[in-house]
């Protein structure tokens, strides 16, 4: 299937590894030129040379609204302009309402989950809206539709970007500009690594039997920011395996 976004500019964040890393793979493997960024610099490095010649490898902390700024703007130069944004960051730590006692880890949630993800829309949507084109995708989580137990952090400031979102899709529509989230369920990461060690038996806790591929989520978010998918925007699509039970 074309996608007809070849020629396109993307920032995509946190991509060194992992569901970032997947979905600038798929951009660029549909001609899109990629800016990336993560903490490490070898390791963005390394990444931008397995995408290949249409990823720049940046390092950038986006887990603070300075360092969210700071990529865009960086991407924006290199790039020439933004057209598509993947919004992506790390999860925060896990824990429960009676572990996390300290209201500024809420706060550091919010920064990294919500906030950031806030500032590089305010960074990129007006020129998307003058250029009448734009495609906004984050990835957020399952959680923002069903609370994940021991995950707080995640479950808060999730719900909050998911209504940010929405508003905003809506108030761009139409300029062109397409506002998306997709809320991963269980994909082999070393986030998911790290959640839950030993990710093999996970899989049976899915009604498809198994953990998701970080590059099939990687193709849903191409997808959604293809010429076709120009009539969707407001959602936020679950890509879980059938893990969420609720109607909608
Ligand atoms: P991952 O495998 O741990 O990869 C995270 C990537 O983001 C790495 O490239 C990491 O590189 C980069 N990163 C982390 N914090 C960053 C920061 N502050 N600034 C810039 N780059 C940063 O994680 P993942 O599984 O792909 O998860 C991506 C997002 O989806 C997370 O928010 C996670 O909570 C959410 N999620 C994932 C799943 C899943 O099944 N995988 C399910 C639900 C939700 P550096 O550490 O070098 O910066």
């Amino acid at each position: 299937m074309e996608l007809g976004i070849a020629g396109r500019r993307a920032a995509v964040a946190a991509a060194s590894k992992g569901l970032g890393f997947a979905a600038a793979a798929a951009l660029a493997a549909e001609g899109v030129e990629v800016a990336i960024c993560s903490r490490n610099a070898d390791e963005i490095a390394a990444a931008a040379q397995r995408i290949g010649p249409n990823a720049i490898p940046m390092v950038g902390d986006v887990g603070t609204v300075a360092g969210a700024g700071a990529f865009i703007a960086e991407a924006g130069a290199a790039l020439g302009g933004i057209d598509i944004l993947v919004a992506n960051a790390g999860g925060p730590p896990p824990g429960d309402f009676g572990a996390i006692a300290d209201v500024d880890a809420y706060a550091r949630a919010f920064e990294l989950n919500a906030l950031s993800t806030i500032a590089m829309c305010q960074a990129t949507i007006p020129a998307m809206r003058d250029r009448q084109w734009g495609r906004v995708v984050a990835i957020t989580s399952i959680a923002a539709r069903q609370p994940i137990a021991n995950l707080i952090l995640s479950n808060t400031a999730r719900a909050g970007l998911t209504g940010f979102l929405k508003t905003v899709a809506r108030e761009v529509a139409a300029d062109g500009v397409t506002v998306n989230s997709l809320q991963p369920g269980l994909h082999a990461t070393e986030r998911i690594a790290g959640l839950h060690g030993d990710a093999g038996g996970l899989g049976a806790t899915v009604p498809a039997g198994r953990i998701g591929n970080p590059a099939d989520f990687g193709r849903m978010v191409a997808f959604l920011c293809s010429e076709s998918a120009n009539y969707v925007t407001g959602t936020a699509i679950p890509v879980d395996g059938g893990a969420d039970a609720g109607l909608q």
